[in-house]
Protein backbone atom coordinates (compact mmCIF):
# COMPACT_ATOMS: atom_id res chain seq x y z
CA UNK A 1 0.00 0.00 0.00
CA UNK A 2 1.08 3.68 -1.01
CA UNK A 3 3.71 5.53 1.62
CA UNK A 4 2.59 8.69 0.12
CA UNK A 5 1.03 11.41 2.04
CA UNK A 6 -1.45 12.82 0.40
CA UNK A 7 -2.51 9.94 -1.48
CA UNK A 8 -5.19 7.76 -0.31
CA UNK A 9 -6.32 3.90 -1.54
CA UNK A 10 -9.85 4.47 -3.83
CA UNK A 11 -11.89 1.03 -4.10
CA UNK A 12 -14.02 1.85 -6.83
CA UNK A 13 -16.98 -0.49 -7.60
CA UNK A 14 -15.50 -1.88 -10.60
CA UNK A 15 -12.08 -2.88 -8.09
CA UNK A 16 -14.53 -4.08 -5.69
CA UNK A 17 -15.95 -6.49 -7.94
CA UNK A 18 -12.41 -7.56 -8.88
CA UNK A 19 -11.15 -7.84 -5.21
CA UNK A 20 -14.53 -10.18 -4.39
CA UNK A 21 -13.80 -12.09 -7.59
CA UNK A 22 -10.64 -12.95 -7.02
CA UNK A 23 -11.15 -14.00 -3.34
CA UNK A 24 -14.19 -15.69 -3.98
CA UNK A 25 -17.77 -14.73 -3.14
CA UNK A 26 -18.20 -17.85 0.03
CA UNK A 27 -14.27 -17.31 0.91
CA UNK A 28 -14.88 -13.50 1.12
CA UNK A 29 -18.01 -13.92 3.10
CA UNK A 30 -16.46 -16.58 5.62
CA UNK A 31 -13.39 -14.20 6.25
CA UNK A 32 -15.35 -11.16 6.68
CA UNK A 33 -17.49 -12.97 9.09
CA UNK A 34 -14.32 -13.77 11.03
CA UNK A 35 -13.62 -10.19 10.96
CA UNK A 36 -17.13 -9.50 12.69
CA UNK A 37 -17.11 -11.91 14.90
CA UNK A 38 -13.14 -10.12 16.22
CA UNK A 39 -14.91 -6.76 16.59
CA UNK A 40 -17.80 -8.09 18.03
CA UNK A 41 -15.53 -9.87 21.20
CA UNK A 42 -14.35 -6.56 21.61
CA UNK A 43 -17.73 -4.30 21.54
CA UNK A 44 -16.85 -2.83 24.56
CA UNK A 45 -13.56 -0.99 23.06
CA UNK A 46 -15.46 0.74 20.30
CA UNK A 47 -17.20 4.25 20.51
CA UNK A 48 -21.15 3.39 19.36
CA UNK A 49 -23.45 5.62 18.81
CA UNK A 50 -26.98 5.18 16.73
CA UNK A 51 -26.42 6.37 13.79
CA UNK A 52 -26.96 9.60 12.44
CA UNK A 53 -30.34 9.57 10.19
CA UNK A 54 -32.09 12.10 7.99
CA UNK A 55 -35.73 11.00 7.06
CA UNK A 56 -37.30 11.86 3.78
CA UNK A 57 -40.62 11.54 1.97
CA UNK A 58 -39.21 7.98 0.32
CA UNK A 59 -36.24 7.26 1.81
CA UNK A 60 -33.31 8.06 4.27
CA UNK A 61 -29.26 9.03 4.17
CA UNK A 62 -27.25 7.90 7.03
CA UNK A 63 -24.21 7.97 8.42
CA UNK A 64 -22.96 5.66 10.40
CA UNK A 65 -19.55 6.50 12.71
CA UNK A 66 -17.63 3.88 15.14
CA UNK A 67 -14.16 4.01 16.53
CA UNK A 68 -11.68 1.24 18.24
CA UNK A 69 -9.44 4.40 19.09
CA UNK A 70 -6.85 3.28 17.08
CA UNK A 71 -9.15 3.33 13.66
CA UNK A 72 -11.96 4.95 12.67
CA UNK A 73 -15.00 4.40 10.38
CA UNK A 74 -17.81 5.68 8.86
CA UNK A 75 -20.16 5.39 5.90
CA UNK A 76 -22.84 6.95 4.36
CA UNK A 77 -25.87 5.24 3.57
CA UNK A 78 -29.16 5.50 1.46
CA UNK A 79 -32.13 3.37 1.84
CA UNK A 80 -34.79 3.93 -0.78
CA UNK A 81 -37.13 1.70 -1.69
CA UNK A 82 -38.59 3.15 -4.62
CA UNK A 83 -35.69 3.93 -6.44
CA UNK A 84 -35.49 0.47 -8.53
CA UNK A 85 -38.41 1.33 -10.04
CA UNK A 86 -35.99 4.07 -11.81
CA UNK A 87 -33.42 1.58 -12.58
CA UNK A 88 -31.22 2.84 -9.21
CA UNK A 89 -29.93 0.65 -6.27
CA UNK A 90 -32.06 0.60 -2.95
CA UNK A 91 -29.34 1.00 -0.97
CA UNK A 92 -25.94 2.46 -2.19
CA UNK A 93 -22.80 3.35 0.57
CA UNK A 94 -19.23 4.53 0.90
CA UNK A 95 -16.93 4.57 3.29
CA UNK A 96 -13.75 5.99 4.73
CA UNK A 97 -11.25 4.19 7.19
CA UNK A 98 -9.22 6.39 9.00
CA UNK A 99 -6.02 6.28 11.43
CA UNK A 100 -7.31 8.38 14.77
CA UNK A 101 -3.72 8.90 15.67
CA UNK A 102 -3.12 11.85 12.94
CA UNK A 103 -6.48 11.99 11.64
CA UNK A 104 -5.84 10.97 7.93
CA UNK A 105 -8.01 9.25 5.81
CA UNK A 106 -6.66 5.55 4.57
CA UNK A 107 -8.86 4.32 2.90
CA UNK A 108 -12.13 5.63 0.52
CA UNK A 109 -13.81 2.71 -1.11
CA UNK A 110 -17.38 1.68 -2.46
CA UNK A 111 -19.76 0.16 -0.10
CA UNK A 112 -22.63 -1.10 -1.91
CA UNK A 113 -21.47 -4.25 -2.67
CA UNK A 114 -19.39 -4.68 0.47
CA UNK A 115 -22.59 -3.53 2.63
CA UNK A 116 -24.41 -6.58 0.73
CA UNK A 117 -21.43 -9.12 2.11
CA UNK A 118 -21.52 -7.27 5.30
CA UNK A 119 -24.97 -7.71 6.42
CA UNK A 120 -24.92 -11.60 4.73
CA UNK A 121 -21.98 -12.04 6.86
CA UNK A 122 -23.08 -10.88 10.01
CA UNK A 123 -27.16 -12.45 9.67
CA UNK A 124 -24.94 -15.87 8.72
CA UNK A 125 -22.86 -15.08 11.83
CA UNK A 126 -26.11 -14.71 14.12
CA UNK A 127 -27.43 -17.79 12.65
CA UNK A 128 -24.43 -19.54 13.69
CA UNK A 129 -25.29 -19.09 17.55
CA UNK A 130 -29.15 -19.00 17.30
CA UNK A 131 -30.20 -21.16 14.16
CA UNK A 132 -31.66 -24.62 15.54
CA UNK A 133 -28.94 -27.54 14.99
CA UNK A 134 -28.64 -28.60 11.31
CA UNK A 135 -30.82 -26.02 9.81
CA UNK A 136 -29.88 -26.36 6.50
CA UNK A 137 -33.44 -25.21 4.48
CA UNK A 138 -33.85 -21.09 4.47
CA UNK A 139 -36.91 -19.32 2.88
CA UNK A 140 -36.11 -16.01 1.94
CA UNK A 141 -38.56 -13.18 1.20
CA UNK A 142 -37.64 -10.63 -0.94
CA UNK A 143 -35.55 -11.71 -3.52
CA UNK A 144 -34.05 -8.28 -4.30
CA UNK A 145 -30.18 -6.73 -4.39
CA UNK A 146 -29.27 -8.81 -0.94
CA UNK A 147 -31.06 -11.38 -1.38
CA UNK A 148 -28.12 -13.67 -3.16
CA UNK A 149 -25.69 -12.78 -0.55
CA UNK A 150 -27.73 -13.80 2.15
CA UNK A 151 -28.22 -17.03 0.31
CA UNK A 152 -23.95 -17.63 0.25
CA UNK A 153 -22.91 -16.77 3.44
CA UNK A 154 -25.83 -18.99 4.90
CA UNK A 155 -24.07 -21.87 2.39
CA UNK A 156 -20.29 -20.38 3.58
CA UNK A 157 -21.34 -20.53 7.74
CA UNK A 158 -24.46 -22.99 8.01
CA UNK A 159 -24.08 -25.21 5.06
CA UNK A 160 -27.30 -24.07 3.78
CA UNK A 161 -27.97 -25.49 0.62
CA UNK A 162 -31.98 -25.47 0.19
CA UNK A 163 -33.55 -22.10 -0.21
CA UNK A 164 -37.67 -21.34 -0.53
CA UNK A 165 -37.93 -18.33 -2.64
CA UNK A 166 -40.85 -15.78 -2.04
CA UNK A 167 -41.03 -12.12 -3.67
CA UNK A 168 -44.15 -10.05 -4.80
CA UNK A 169 -42.43 -9.59 -7.93
CA UNK A 170 -41.59 -13.46 -9.32
CA UNK A 171 -39.46 -11.71 -11.48
CA UNK A 172 -37.05 -10.57 -8.71
CA UNK A 173 -37.19 -14.22 -7.51
CA UNK A 174 -36.19 -15.80 -11.17
CA UNK A 175 -33.64 -13.50 -11.06
CA UNK A 176 -31.95 -14.78 -7.99
CA UNK A 177 -32.87 -18.51 -8.86
CA UNK A 178 -30.77 -18.02 -11.92
CA UNK A 179 -27.87 -16.12 -10.38
CA UNK A 180 -27.90 -19.08 -7.83
CA UNK A 181 -27.92 -21.92 -10.55
CA UNK A 182 -24.83 -24.36 -10.06
CA UNK A 183 -24.12 -22.87 -6.92
CA UNK A 184 -24.97 -25.94 -4.91
CA UNK A 185 -28.72 -24.79 -3.84
CA UNK A 186 -32.01 -27.20 -4.30
CA UNK A 187 -33.76 -23.92 -5.15
CA UNK A 188 -37.98 -23.64 -5.11
CA UNK A 189 -39.99 -20.29 -5.68
CA UNK A 190 -42.87 -20.27 -4.04
CA UNK A 191 -45.97 -18.49 -5.03
CA UNK A 192 -46.70 -16.74 -1.43
CA UNK A 193 -44.90 -16.61 1.80
CA UNK A 194 -47.01 -19.30 3.71
CA UNK A 195 -45.52 -21.91 1.07
CA UNK A 196 -42.27 -20.28 1.21
CA UNK A 197 -41.20 -20.75 4.89
CA UNK A 198 -43.09 -23.96 4.81
CA UNK A 199 -40.45 -27.01 6.31
CA UNK A 200 -37.85 -24.18 6.75
CA UNK A 201 -35.48 -23.86 9.61
CA UNK A 202 -34.45 -20.58 8.83
CA UNK A 203 -36.22 -17.51 7.35
CA UNK A 204 -34.95 -14.90 6.21
CA UNK A 205 -36.62 -11.43 5.79
CA UNK A 206 -35.22 -9.17 3.00
CA UNK A 207 -37.67 -6.73 1.50
CA UNK A 208 -37.78 -3.20 1.13
CA UNK A 209 -41.60 -1.12 1.60
CA UNK A 210 -41.21 2.41 4.00
CA UNK A 211 -44.68 1.31 5.55
CA UNK A 212 -45.12 -0.95 8.80
CA UNK A 213 -45.50 -4.26 6.65
CA UNK A 214 -46.48 -7.83 8.00
CA UNK A 215 -44.08 -9.95 5.43
CA UNK A 216 -45.04 -12.91 8.06
CA UNK A 217 -47.72 -13.05 10.44
CA UNK A 218 -47.57 -15.03 13.71
CA UNK A 219 -49.40 -18.59 12.17
CA UNK A 220 -46.55 -18.70 9.92
CA UNK A 221 -43.69 -18.81 12.54
CA UNK A 222 -43.15 -22.93 13.39
CA UNK A 223 -41.89 -23.86 16.63
CA UNK A 224 -37.73 -23.56 16.59
CA UNK A 225 -37.29 -22.09 13.54
CA UNK A 226 -34.56 -18.95 13.14
CA UNK A 227 -35.71 -15.80 12.21
CA UNK A 228 -33.05 -13.09 10.01
CA UNK A 229 -35.26 -9.93 9.72
CA UNK A 230 -33.23 -7.96 7.75
CA UNK A 231 -35.65 -5.33 5.71
CA UNK A 232 -36.88 -3.72 8.80
CA UNK A 233 -34.36 -1.04 9.62
CA UNK A 234 -35.91 2.37 9.44
CA UNK A 235 -38.67 4.15 12.08
CA UNK A 236 -41.88 3.34 10.46
CA UNK A 237 -40.54 -0.02 7.81
CA UNK A 238 -41.17 -2.52 9.48
CA UNK A 239 -41.80 -6.47 8.48
CA UNK A 240 -43.13 -8.81 11.30
CA UNK A 241 -46.28 -9.14 12.69
CA UNK A 242 -46.12 -7.72 16.24
CA UNK A 243 -47.27 -11.40 18.05
CA UNK A 244 -43.97 -13.36 16.93
CA UNK A 245 -41.53 -10.96 18.54
CA UNK A 246 -43.95 -11.11 21.82
CA UNK A 247 -43.06 -14.75 21.62
CA UNK A 248 -39.31 -15.24 20.17
CA UNK A 249 -36.34 -14.64 22.02
CA UNK A 250 -34.87 -11.24 20.37
CA UNK A 251 -30.97 -10.24 19.66
CA UNK A 252 -29.96 -7.06 18.21
CA UNK A 253 -27.07 -5.23 17.30
CA UNK A 254 -26.86 -2.00 19.41
CA UNK A 255 -30.21 -1.55 21.51
CA UNK A 256 -29.97 2.00 21.35
CA UNK A 257 -30.73 1.70 17.33
CA UNK A 258 -32.26 -0.95 17.22
CA UNK A 259 -35.16 0.59 19.49
CA UNK A 260 -35.54 3.43 16.81
CA UNK A 261 -35.15 1.19 13.36
CA UNK A 262 -35.72 -2.34 14.01
CA UNK A 263 -38.57 -4.80 14.87
CA UNK A 264 -38.86 -4.12 18.55
CA UNK A 265 -39.99 -0.19 17.17
CA UNK A 266 -42.88 -1.83 18.02
CA UNK A 267 -43.00 -3.06 21.19
CA UNK A 268 -42.46 -0.93 24.62
CA UNK A 269 -38.84 0.60 25.25
CA UNK A 270 -38.12 -1.69 28.08
CA UNK A 271 -39.07 -4.97 26.21
CA UNK A 272 -36.09 -7.38 26.77
CA UNK A 273 -34.14 -7.79 24.05
CA UNK A 274 -30.26 -9.61 23.78
CA UNK A 275 -26.90 -8.49 22.63
CA UNK A 276 -25.88 -10.30 20.17
CA UNK A 277 -21.92 -9.64 21.09
CA UNK A 278 -22.97 -10.78 24.45
CA UNK A 279 -23.87 -14.14 23.10
CA UNK A 280 -20.81 -14.38 20.99
CA UNK A 281 -18.78 -13.60 24.24
CA UNK A 282 -20.54 -16.65 26.47
CA UNK A 283 -22.06 -13.82 28.19
CA UNK A 284 -25.58 -14.17 27.54
CA UNK A 285 -27.70 -17.20 26.22
CA UNK A 286 -28.47 -17.95 22.22
CA UNK A 287 -30.62 -20.72 21.31
CA UNK A 288 -31.62 -22.32 24.17
CA UNK A 289 -33.72 -25.13 22.99
CA UNK A 290 -35.10 -26.52 19.95
CA UNK A 291 -38.21 -25.24 20.31
CA UNK A 292 -37.31 -21.66 20.83
CA UNK A 293 -38.21 -19.35 18.08
CA UNK A 294 -34.95 -17.02 17.78
CA UNK A 295 -35.05 -13.98 15.62
CA UNK A 296 -31.99 -11.27 15.27
CA UNK A 297 -33.65 -8.23 14.32
CA UNK A 298 -30.97 -7.06 12.16
CA UNK A 299 -30.46 -2.95 11.22
CA UNK A 300 -26.85 -3.16 10.13
CA UNK A 301 -24.57 -0.99 12.54
CA UNK A 302 -21.39 0.42 12.11
CA UNK A 303 -19.49 -1.57 13.57
CA UNK A 304 -19.72 -4.43 10.93
CA UNK A 305 -18.90 -1.87 7.93
CA UNK A 306 -15.38 -1.26 10.05
CA UNK A 307 -15.29 -4.69 10.14
CA UNK A 308 -15.83 -4.35 6.06
CA UNK A 309 -13.35 -1.60 6.09
CA UNK A 310 -10.50 -3.19 7.61
CA UNK A 311 -11.20 -6.29 6.10
CA UNK A 312 -10.93 -4.94 2.75
CA UNK A 313 -7.70 -2.73 3.71
CA UNK A 314 -5.88 -6.01 4.16
CA UNK A 315 -7.12 -7.91 1.54
CA UNK A 316 -6.01 -4.84 -0.61
CA UNK A 317 -2.47 -5.09 -0.19
CA UNK A 318 -0.36 -6.47 -3.11
CA UNK A 319 -3.98 -6.34 -4.91
CA UNK A 320 -3.07 -3.24 -7.14
CA UNK A 321 -6.90 -3.46 -6.84
CA UNK A 322 -7.20 0.48 -6.05
CA UNK A 323 -6.40 3.69 -7.11
CA UNK A 324 -4.42 6.54 -5.63
CA UNK A 325 -6.26 9.33 -4.73
CA UNK A 326 -5.07 13.09 -4.55
CA UNK A 327 -7.42 13.94 -1.20
CA UNK A 328 -5.41 15.46 1.03
CA UNK A 329 -2.96 18.89 0.35
CA UNK A 330 0.31 18.29 1.29
CA UNK A 331 2.53 21.59 0.95
CA UNK A 332 6.33 21.07 1.55
CA UNK A 333 5.92 22.94 4.89
CA UNK A 334 2.70 21.59 6.36
CA UNK A 335 1.37 25.16 7.56
CA UNK A 336 2.57 26.85 3.89
CA UNK A 337 -0.46 25.48 2.41
CA UNK A 338 -1.13 28.82 0.86
CA UNK A 339 2.34 29.02 -0.74
CA UNK A 340 1.82 25.67 -2.18
CA UNK A 341 -1.65 28.02 -4.06
CA UNK A 342 0.69 30.27 -5.26
CA UNK A 343 3.33 28.35 -6.66
CA UNK A 344 0.70 26.07 -8.37
CA UNK A 345 -0.08 29.31 -10.01
CA UNK A 346 2.94 30.23 -10.83
CA UNK A 347 3.46 26.89 -11.95
CA UNK A 348 -0.01 26.88 -14.14
CA UNK A 349 1.43 30.31 -15.85
CA UNK A 350 5.46 29.22 -16.74
P1 LIG B 1 -34.29 -4.38 -3.22
O1 LIG B 1 -35.21 -3.24 -3.50
O2 LIG B 1 -33.23 -4.70 -4.19
O3 LIG B 1 -35.15 -5.71 -3.00
C1 LIG B 1 -36.28 -5.77 -2.19
C2 LIG B 1 -37.23 -6.84 -2.72
O4 LIG B 1 -38.33 -6.98 -1.80
C3 LIG B 1 -37.83 -6.49 -4.09
O5 LIG B 1 -37.57 -7.52 -5.01
C4 LIG B 1 -39.33 -6.35 -3.79
O6 LIG B 1 -40.16 -6.79 -4.86
C5 LIG B 1 -39.49 -7.26 -2.57
N1 LIG B 1 -40.67 -6.99 -1.76
C6 LIG B 1 -41.18 -5.78 -1.38
N2 LIG B 1 -42.30 -5.99 -0.63
C7 LIG B 1 -42.47 -7.33 -0.53
C8 LIG B 1 -43.43 -8.16 0.12
N3 LIG B 1 -44.44 -7.64 0.80
N4 LIG B 1 -43.29 -9.50 0.03
C9 LIG B 1 -42.26 -10.07 -0.67
N5 LIG B 1 -41.32 -9.33 -1.32
C10 LIG B 1 -41.42 -7.98 -1.25
O7 LIG B 1 -33.67 -4.09 -1.78
P2 LIG B 1 -32.38 -4.74 -1.11
O8 LIG B 1 -31.17 -3.96 -1.41
O9 LIG B 1 -32.38 -6.22 -1.39
O10 LIG B 1 -32.72 -4.48 0.42
C11 LIG B 1 -33.76 -5.18 1.04
C12 LIG B 1 -34.03 -4.59 2.39
O11 LIG B 1 -32.95 -4.84 3.26
C13 LIG B 1 -34.23 -3.08 2.39
O12 LIG B 1 -35.35 -2.78 3.20
C14 LIG B 1 -32.96 -2.53 2.98
O13 LIG B 1 -33.16 -1.30 3.63
C15 LIG B 1 -32.61 -3.64 3.94
N6 LIG B 1 -31.20 -3.73 4.32
C16 LIG B 1 -30.92 -3.98 5.61
C17 LIG B 1 -29.59 -4.10 6.01
C18 LIG B 1 -29.27 -4.45 7.42
O14 LIG B 1 -28.12 -4.39 7.81
N7 LIG B 1 -30.23 -4.85 8.21
C19 LIG B 1 -28.56 -3.92 5.08
C20 LIG B 1 -28.90 -3.70 3.75
C21 LIG B 1 -30.23 -3.60 3.36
Amino acid sequence: MTEKLNVVPFVSVDHMMKLVLAVGVERFLTELSAYVEEDFLRWEQFDKTPRIASHSHDGVIELMPTSDGHLYGFKYVNGHPKNTRDGRQTVTAFGVLADVGNGYPMLLTEMTILTALRTAATSAVAAKYLAPKGADTMAIIGNGAQSEFQALAFKALLGVNKLRLYDIDASASRKCQANLADMGFDIVISDNAQDAVEGAHIITTVTADKQLATILTDNMVGTGVHINAVGGDCPGKTELHKDILLRSDIFVEFPPQTRIEGEIQQLPADHPVIELWQVMAGKAQGRSSSAQVTLFDSVGFAIEDFSALRYVRDKLIDTGLFEELDLLADPDEPRDLFGMLLRAAKASAA
